[in-house]
């Protein structure tokens, strides 16, 4: 598979974006399912991944340091034509539009996000989510989330939040193509679903029988929630 810059992609390398966030509890998602995580810090780092993840951390942060390592016209190239994962403030960079952002989102799904839009860190919580593409409930841990204000025509809602006082489910996830975004951070949930699902179905990856409930187990049990 030609990757953005045209060299062939067969590898299991799947990128997590490691300037500031979470790359940790990413790859303890990614392993038991048979990839092999690395960091990405430089623009070189892109180079024959299979896929990328942008992690939560801190969006203004982030595109700060994007800048500062010269690797924003790499990283665009490649949200731009291959697999990404965003969580959380990796949504905020895969937004068209933020508020508050000392530079422009990298655009590659056309949402609009408000930032911390359920308050500060101490208004972070946990929810259940619905997510249809894994089978159905899903526990989403929310910290200093954002909230999506639009969606764009081409996207597809993946992801709804069932209103605790009844009203119509929040959007909490979308999808366009090759690019996911996510409220919440499914890499602390202890649940391997969404990171199989975006391997699987979104990148295309055929991947070894070693992401079943055992799997899942063990990642509960490094992350001592078992
Ligand atoms: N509030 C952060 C931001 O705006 C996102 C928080 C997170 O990634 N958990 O970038």
């Amino acid at each position: 598979m030609p990757s953005a810059a045209g060299e062939a992609v067969s590898s299991r390398r799947v990128g997590v974006l490691s300037l500031q966030g979470d790359f940790a509890c990413h790859r303890a998602a990614l392993e038991p399912l048979g990839v092999e995580p690395v960091r990405v810090t430089l623009a070189r780092d892109l180079e024959g991944l299979a896929a990328l993840v942008l992690p939560g951390g801190e969006s203004t942060t982030m595109l700060r340091l994007i800048a500062a390592t010269g690797m924003r016209d790499a990283l665009e190239a490649f949200v731009r034509a291959r697999p990404v994962l965003g969580t959380c403030a990796g949504l905020i960079l895969l937004a068209a539009e933020a508020d508050r952002l000392p530079e422009a989102p990298l655009g590659v799904l056309d949402v609009e996000v408000r930032r911390n839009a359920y308050g500060r860190q101490i208004d972070s919580f946990s929810a259940p989510v619905d997510v249809p593409a894994v089978g159905g409930r899903f526990h989403g841990v929310f910290i200093r989330a954002p909230r999506l204000r639009r969606i764009g025509a081409g996207v597809e809602i993946i992801a709804r939040r069932p209103d605790p006082a009844g009203g119509a489910p929040e959007p909490v996830g979308v999808r366009a193509g090759h690019a996911v975004g996510l409220c919440f951070h499914p890499e602390l949930s202890g649940d391997l679903r969404l990171h199989r699902w975006f391997l699987s179905e979104v990148a295309g990856l055929a991947l070894p029988d070693t992401g079943g409930p055992g799997a899942m187990r063990a990642l509960a049990a490094s992350e001592g929630t078992e």
